[in-house]
């Protein structure tokens, strides 16, 4: 039996997670956490028989203990309990598919204590690859990713160890609003940037998607993931998502993985790699297909993606602001306190205005982060 536990497991990512143990049938679920969804987890928790549950919001996990009263868990909250199903002494691999910034605690504890790391929660090495990765190597534990483009970037480098990359290409599906201009993103509402074309998931990354600043995070997390220069990255708009990312080699031979687009498939080859196990669901079929179109991304358009190149130049803490103010835009964009474009402008003004600090520790990265949203608050939400 494989065991497992799982940060965010009423998510997208999560649900998809557990849907892989419900079919191969050879995964023990030993911890699960999430925010405040008792419902959801009353439920995994009936199906599943963890022995560890956490609900962040005390409230609410008081609420789970009296209505789970009958089975034999453990119910703990706040970071502490994350930090308790990130650590639990039972499981192998941890998959983190909560969203934010509070995936990096919870990951350096896990990878202290020698678990493998089935990552989805891309702001943890965006903020803090340069902590994690060198600790990671240290501890002799795999961060596998689930993010699809970088799992495809994954696989087509199985087999290469020896060979040198020349450039990684990583694909974008362009989003809802693929083909506007500034001017007619002005009066985009929330539903329609929930809209994405291919792929069905949480809201943050979903409006993350249309904004093209989920792929300036790719691009950070790519660089930390597979140790390449920020130059070597191209991004390549691709609406099918079919191609779900390259890699170039110095032959000029391109290793690409292509996929109906089914985020089980990478969530499933991160918990069994190296293995490739059978899996339900559509197929590739090249003829309906029929083609696959290319394009150069419009940074001047979307410039949260020209921004993130920017943010990972200057290096130091300037991913982190970029992120945390990122998640704070998009949080008051969800409650529909703020215009559309408006994301990327609170962006760009936080990476001006946050001071700079080289080599951020833990905590200097947390404190960026408050520090970003203060101002947003005092200065954005005035
Ligand atoms: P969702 O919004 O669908 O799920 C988020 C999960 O995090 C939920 O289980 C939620 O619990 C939990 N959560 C939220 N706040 C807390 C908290 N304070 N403490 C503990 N758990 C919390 O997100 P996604 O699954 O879409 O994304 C998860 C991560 O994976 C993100 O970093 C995203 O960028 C990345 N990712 C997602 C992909 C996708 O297809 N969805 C693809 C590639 C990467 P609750 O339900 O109780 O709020």
């Amino acid at each position: 039996m494989k065991k497992i536990a799982v940060l965010g497991s009423t998510g997208s990512i999560g649900t998809q997670t557990l849907e892989i143990v419900r079919e191969q049938k050879d995964i023990e679920v030993v911890a699960i956490a999430a925010g405040s969804n008792i419902n959801m987890l009353e439920t995994q928790m009936r199906e599943f028989s963890p022995k560890l549950v956490c609900v962040y919001d005390e409230e609410r996990a008081k609420e789970l203990r009296i209505r789970t009263a009958d089975l034999q868990v453990k119910i703990v909250s706040g970071m502490e309990g994350l930090l308790a199903v990130a650590t639990h002494p039972d499981s192998e691999i941890l998959v983190t598919a909560i969203v934010g910034m509070l995936g990096i605690r919870p990951t350096i504890a896990a990878i202290r204590e020698g678990k493998k790391i089935a990552l989805a929660n891309k702001e943890t090495l965006v903020t803090a690859g340069h902590l994690i990765m060198p600790m990671a190597k240290e501890c002799g534990v795999p961060i596998l990713p689930v993010d699809s483009e970088h799992s495809a970037i994954f696989q087509s480098l199985q087999g290469n160890e020896e060979n040198k990359v020349s450039k990684i290409l990583l694909t974008a599906s362009g989003g809802p609003f693929r083909g506007k201009k500034r001017a007619e993103l002005e009066q985009i509402q929330v539903e329609d940037a929930l809209k994405h074309p291919n792929w069905s998931m949480g809201r943050k990354i979903t409006i993350d998607s249309s904004t093209l600043v989920n792929k300036g995070l790719e691009v950070m997390e790519a660089k930390w993931l597979f140790g390449v220069e920020l130059e070597q990255i191209q991004v390549v708009v691709h609406p099918q998502s079919v191609i779900h990312s390259a890699v170039e080699y110095e032959d000029g031979a391109v290793i690409a993985q292509l996929g109906t687009p089914d985020m089980r498939l990478p969530i499933q080859y991160a918990l069994y790699y190296p293995k490739r196990l059978p899996m339900s669901g559509k197929r590739l079929d090249l003829f309906s297909l029929g083609s696959m179109t290319f394009e150069q991304p419009d940074i001047e358009t979307f410039r949260g993606l020209k921004l993130a190149y920017d943010a990972m130049k200057q290096g130091g803490n300037v991913p982190t602001i970029y992120n945390a103010a990122n998640e704070k835009a998009v949080a008051l964009f969800l409650n529909k306190k703020i215009s559309y474009l408006k994301i990327t402008e609170i962006i760009e003004e936080c990476m001006q205005r946050i001071t700079y600090k080289e080599n951020p520790s833990l905590e200097e990265i947390l404190e960026t982060e408050a520090l970003v949203y203060e101002h947003i608050e005092r200065f954005v939400c005035k």
